[in-house]
C-alpha cells in the first residue's frame, strides 16, 4: 500500500475578505488538526444536537498563517530530497481553490521562497558537499497544463507540446531542460515562467489560475571513480500547482470557460482516483493513468516506490466555506 503525506496549510485572512465582512471560519487546532465552522447552520439546531459546531479535520501536518514558508518545506518536501538523490521518483502537489495560497507555496514570493526553489536549493547543496565522487547534474523544466494541453513555460514559443510513451519512460516532446546553478537563477526562471501561465479572469475571481504548472527537476548522477560516462542514477521530483479546484458550477461560467472547468474537474478527478487506487488497503487496485495528461504524466512518479505530498490550501474566511470544505474532503479522502 502506498501512502500519501497530506498536509494542510491554512492562509492568512486577506484585507478583501474581511472588507466584505467575512468571519473567520477555519483554524489550526495543532499540528494535526483544523476546524472549519459553517456559518449557515443555525445555532440552535446545534445546541439540539448537542455537537460542536466545528467539524475537525486530521493531517499528517498542518499550518496556518503563522507558519513560515521554511516550516512548510522542512515538513513536507525535505524528506524527498534525499530519496530523489538516491534515484527515486516524488511528487508534490499545491490543491485548493483559486486564491487559496497554492502558488505561495510552491513558487513564493523573492523574500519568501517557497517550496520550488528551496527544494532545488537543497538539491544544489547536496551535489556540492558529495561532488567528491559524484558527478552531479540537476536540471529543471516547467510546463503548463492547460485544457488538456501542453506548453513549455520556459519557452512559450514552442507551441503545444507531445506526450510520448516509450522505453525510457513518458517524455513531452521537444520540452526544454535547463542547467540551473543557483537558487537564484532557479527563482527567476520560475518567475518568468509563472507569467507564461494561462490567466482567465472568471466571475469568482479577477486572475484564477486555469493552468496546472509542473516543474519537473531531474537529479542524474554517475560515479566519478568508476570513471564512465554512464548515468548511474537518475531520479525526478515534480512540484506542482494544480489548477483552482472551485467547480465550474460555482463559477457560473458559459461557452469557452465552462470546457476549461470541466478539463479542470477531469484532471483533478483523476488525480484522486489514481491516489485513492494507490493508496488502497492490500495495493491491488487497478491504477488509471489515462484519464488525463496530468495522470498520463505522472506515471512514473506516483504509486511504486514514489513519494507523494499533497499540500491542501484553505481560506480561513465564512466567503470560501464551500471551497474550503470541498477542499477538506478531497485531502481527507487523499489519506
Ligand atoms: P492560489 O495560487 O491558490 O490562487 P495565491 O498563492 O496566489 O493563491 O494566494 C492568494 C493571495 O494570498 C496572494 O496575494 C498571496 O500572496 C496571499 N497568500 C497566500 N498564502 C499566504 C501565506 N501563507 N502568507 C501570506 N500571504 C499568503
Ligand atoms: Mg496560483
Amino acid at each position: 500500500m502506498h501512502r500519501i503525506l497530506v498536509a494542510l496549510r491554512v492562509r492568512p485572512v486577506s484585507d478583501a475578505e474581511l472588507e466584505q465582512g467575512a468571519t473567520l471560519i477555519a483554524h489550526r487546532v495543532d499540528n494535526n488538526m483544523v476546524v472549519l465552522m459553517d456559518p449557515q447552520e443555525d445555532p440552535d439546531d446545534i445546541l439540539r444536537a448537542n455537537r460542536s459546531r466545528e467539524k475537525q479535520y486530521v493531517f499528517d501536518y498542518s499550518f496556518d498563517g503563522r507558519s513560515t514558508q521554511e516550516e512548510v518545506y522542512a515538513y513536507t518536501t525535505r524528506p524527498l530530497i534525499e530519496s530523489v538523490i538516491e534515484g527515486f521518483n516524488a511528487t508534490v502537489f499545491a490543491y485548493g481553490a483559486t486564491g487559496a495560497g497554492k502558488t505561495y507555496t510552491m513558487l513564493g514570493t523573492e523574500h519568501e521562497p517557497g517550496v520550488m526553489a528551496r527544494s532545488l536549493n537543497a538539491l544544489f547543496e547536496e551535489m556540492y558537499r558529495t561532488s567528491e565522487n559524484m558527478v552531479y547534474q540537476v536540471s529543471m523544466s516547467y510546463l503548463e497544463i492547460y485544457n488538456e494541453m501542453i506548453r513549455d513555460l520556459l519557452n512559450p514559443e514552442s507551441g503545444f507540446l507531445e506526450l510520448r510513451e516509450d522505453a525510457k519512460g513518458v517524455q513531452v516532446t521537444g520540452l526544454s531542460e535547463v542547467n540551473a546553478k543557483s537558487t537564484k537563477e532557479v527563482m527567476e526562471l520560475l518567475q518568468q515562467g509563472n507569467k507564461q501561465r494561462t490567466q482567465e479572469p472568471t466571475k469568482a475571481n479577477k486572475t484564477s489560475s486555469r493552468s496546472h504548472a509542473v516543474l519537473q527537476v531531474t537529479v542524474k548522477q554517475r560515479s566519478r571513480v568508476r570513471n564512465t560516462t554512464q548515468e548511474v542514477r537518475v531520479g525526478k521530483l515534480y512540484m506542482i500547482d494544480l489548477a483552482g479546484s472551485e467547480r465550474a458550477a460555482q463559477t457560473q461560467n458559459r461557452g469557452k470557460r465552462m470546457k476549461e472547468g470541466a478539463h479542470i474537474n477531469r484532471s483533478l478527478l483523476a488525480l484522486g482516483n489514481c491516489i485513492n487506487a494507490l493508496c488502497e488497503k492490500g495495493g491491488k487496485a487497478y491504477v488509471n493513468y489515462r484519464d488525463s495528461k496530468l495522470t498520463r504524466l505522472l506515471k512514473d512518479a506516483l504509486g511504486g516506490n514514489c513519494k507523494t505530498v499533497m499540500i491542501a490550501h484553505i481560506s480561513p474566511a465564512s466567503t470560501s466555506f464551500d471551497e474550503s470544505r470541498n477542499t477538506l474532503l478531497y485531502a481527507d479522502r487523499a489519506k
